[in-house]
């Protein structure tokens, strides 16, 4: 690439011993900036946005540095082919904080720069059309807050009424007040300067709704919201708003952390523990959390992280001091805790093997219907069944491009990969045997239990909560607005239902698989487990009822299962940080995977095999693989793993790059760098 800037420029200017140049970065998988010659009656400066020719295409970019080059023979420079004013510049921290990043997640430069400014290097900017305010002066309408939350809000102001960096973690179960309590903040902040902007992240889209009815509830506007899915022209609008400094408030998914604000003063990572946090597809692997954090150091601004459930990381950090820790001891308007209770499968089992619910969930459900109360049953599975097999020939229904079940959907009248999105019409022969009608459908998705449910409770109102099911914001919120409304006596939901929906009338949770998280027996199984059943233990009886929860399961005596009873979050928490400093595992040392996948075998082996041969040998380092991945193939893709494990003194970032040096990597070999990876398959 370098060539054809160099060849192609022209050279003009040539009188001057020296020519003014600026490095350009442009939003591209390149993981460097280039150079360009600035013209005599172009007045730059560093976060400049400009138009450059590269690769005999206009792109826009930013300054990244500017210098003052001696001439010679060899230096042809292409010059710079405007400065668009239309745009703001991009902030210095915002300069710093993506060289952080780029560096730090070890991802292209240039795909970092993209994640911020991908949107508005696309765009015509000849739009010059006034763009609608939003959220340009919320108001908080004062509400009477608990004494708790008062406290709560006299110790974040402590430090969040002052300028500079701190960390805060608000911590109290759900339906504490914490959302209250970071409103009260925010409009403190909002008050007090009026030109400080605000960005409160949340793990996923379909939270987001609800917080809008809320904030505006509270501020009489709607906050901006940024996440993947608002269309590129509202997105170039707010981006511009955010970037003048017009936005106080700006509500988004993990990706809002890369927005230029022109002020910011604080962010709010809700549900900070969410594992959706961690950006794990794309050209830029990065936790939003971990990064958030970075970003309130390098603008020395606080941030709070809430959460009934907090990261091990994080507990970690607040037990040494690092954080500030704010707790939230009980409910809102005291509210009792619900009673939960475990269902030993072994004993109870359901009454036949075509079911799935015990009789106690079962008469709970009755129960509740009479009461006119409504019900969640929680299974962190799509579809219907996970698993088709032939009883014929034990012949099993694979995907074709991955090494993964396909699993069956009724309502796309499908079997699924849930890796590929590959599909083909329910067969009703074996494509192994041949026989007819052999096909049978194992274990449960959130399909099967709905129909188990209208089987057994034909006059209840059932709803599924899932992606497949509620596959847009309109539907989404369509589902929330009935439950709200009552019109649903029975809610069956995946992960999308556990955490920050509040719903009054819900005073029992079925749990039909609290096993199930357990699976993976990765680093973080057992805590994101607890994790997902306090979550949605934490839906029941959140008013005046008391709530009720049933934990399925076939293991009640592990650790998981027995805190949750006993509703001893602390000590689990202890067991498993002595567990990682035993293993020296985060956040006790650094992890990093390698992920390398060819569609080649052979080559793929020899090539991992060779990376292997030259991994370095340093103290305090263990280098595991090539592993086959437990995904073996994806997409036709095969795979291999390797595990990087250091002290935690260790820079795991140049150790990775010095060992990559040393090989070259043949195009037709895929290699993703991940580092404090969350996921191992
Ligand atoms: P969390 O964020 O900890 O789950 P929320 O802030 O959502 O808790 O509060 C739980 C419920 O209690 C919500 O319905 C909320 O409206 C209500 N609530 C919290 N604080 C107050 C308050 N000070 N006055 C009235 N209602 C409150
Ligand atoms: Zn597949």
């Amino acid at each position: 690439m370098q060539e054809i800037v160099k060849t192609q420029a022209k050279n003009q200017n040539s009188s001057s011993s020296s020519v003014k140049t600026a490095d350009i970065l442009l939003p591209l998988m390149l993981n460097k900036s280039y150079s360009y010659q600035i013209t005599d009656n172009m007045d730059l400066k560093l976060g400049d946005i400009v138009k450059v020719n590269f690769a005999n295409k206009d792109v826009m970019g930013v300054v990244w540095d500017i210098s003052e080059k001696k001439k010679n023979a060899e230096l042809k420079l292409k010059p710079i082919i405007e400065k668009i004013t239309e745009i703001p510049s991009f902030p210095s921290n915002m300069i710093k904080f993506i060289n952080w990043v780029s560096k730090y997640s070890m991802s292209p430069l240039g795909m970092v720069l993209k994640m911020s400014f991908g949107v508005m290097a696309k765009a015509k900017l000849v739009n010059k059309k006034t763009k609608k305010p939003i959220c340009e002066n919320p108001r908080y309408r004062e509400i009477k807050l608990s004494d708790a939350q008062n406290l709560a809000v006299f110790e974040l102001t402590q430090t969040t009424g002052v300028n500079g960096y701190q960390t805060c973690l608000l911590d109290g179960v759900t339906g504490s007040g914490k959302t209250e309590v970071y409103f009260k903040i925010l409009a403190n902040i909002i008050e007090q300067n009026k030109d400080a902007q605000i960005l409160v992240l949340l793990p996923e889209i379909a939270l987001l709704q609800q917080f809008v009815t809320r904030f505006e509830e509270r501020f009489g506007e709607k906050p901006a919201v940024w996440h993947s899915g608002v269309t590129p022209a509202k997105k170039r609008d707010t981006w511009l708003l955010v970037a003048k400094g017009k936005i106080k408030v700006v509500v988004g998914a993990r990706s809002a952390l890369f927005l230029p604000f022109k002020n910011l003063k604080l962010i709010i990572v809700d549900e900070e523990h969410d594992k959706s946090y961690k950006q794990e597809e794309g050209g830029c692997i990065y936790h939003a959390r971990d990064m958030a954090i970075v970003r309130a150091k390098i603008e020395n601004f606080p941030i709070i992280l809430a959460s009934a459930t907090p990261a091990l990381e994080t507990m970690v950090n607040a037990r040494a001091g690092k954080y500030k820790h704010i707790v939230l001891k009980g409910r809102y308007g005291g509210a009792a805790m619900p009673k939960i209770s475990v269902i030993d499968m072994k004993k109870n089992p359901p009454a036949t093997r075509s079911c799935f619910l015990t009789d106690k969930v079962k008469e709970k459900l009755v129960e509740n219907l009479k009461n006119k109360e409504q019900s969640l049953l929680f299974l962190n599975r799509r579809g219907y069944a996970p698993l088709t097999i032939c009883r014929n020939c034990g012949h099993r229904l694979e995907c074709p491009t991955c090494s993964a079940w396909l699993v069956k959907h009724k309502k796309y009248k499908q079997l699924q990969c849930h890796h590929c999105g590959f599909g083909i019409k329910t067969p009703n022969i074996c494509p192994e045997c041949e026989e007819q009608d052999t096909l049978a459908f194992c274990g449960p998705g959130v399909e099967r239990i709905e129909e188990e449910v209208r089987d057994f409770l034909p006059d209840a109102n059932s709803l599924i909560l899932s992606s497949d099911i509620t596959n847009s914001e309109k539907k989404l919120k369509e589902a929330l607005d009935k439950i709200s409304n009552q019109e649903i006596d029975i809610i069956i939901g995946t992960q999308l239902i556990a955490k920050g929906h509040h719903f009054p009338k819900l005073t029992f949770v079925g749990i039909v698989d609290a096993d199930l998280g357990l699976e993976s027996g990765d680093l973080r199984a057992a805590e994101s487990s607890y994790q997902i059943i306090q979550q949605v233990a934490g839906r029941a009886g959140r008013e005046k009822e008391l709530g009720q929860v049933y934990l399925q399961s076939y293991m009640p005596n592990t650790p998981v299962i027995k805190s949750i009873i006993a509703g001893n979050r602390d000590e689990f928490l202890q067991i498993e940080i002595n567990a990682r400093k035993m293993a020296k595992m985060p956040p006790f040392g650094r992890l990093a995977s390698l992920i390398i996948a060819s569609p080649k075998e052979k080559l793929l082996d020899d090539f991992c095999n060779y990376l292997a041969s030259v991994a370095p040998r340093y103290e305090k380092t263990v280098i595991l693989g090539p592993a086959i991945a437990p995904m073996a193939i994806i997409r036709n893709n095969h795979r291999r793993r390797f595990l990087i494990k250091t002290d935690k003194n260790i820079n795991i970032q140049t150790l990775i790059l010095n060992w990559l040096a040393r090989v070259k990597k043949p195009s037709q070999i895929k290699l993703k760098i991940d580092i404090d990876p969350y996921s191992f398959f």
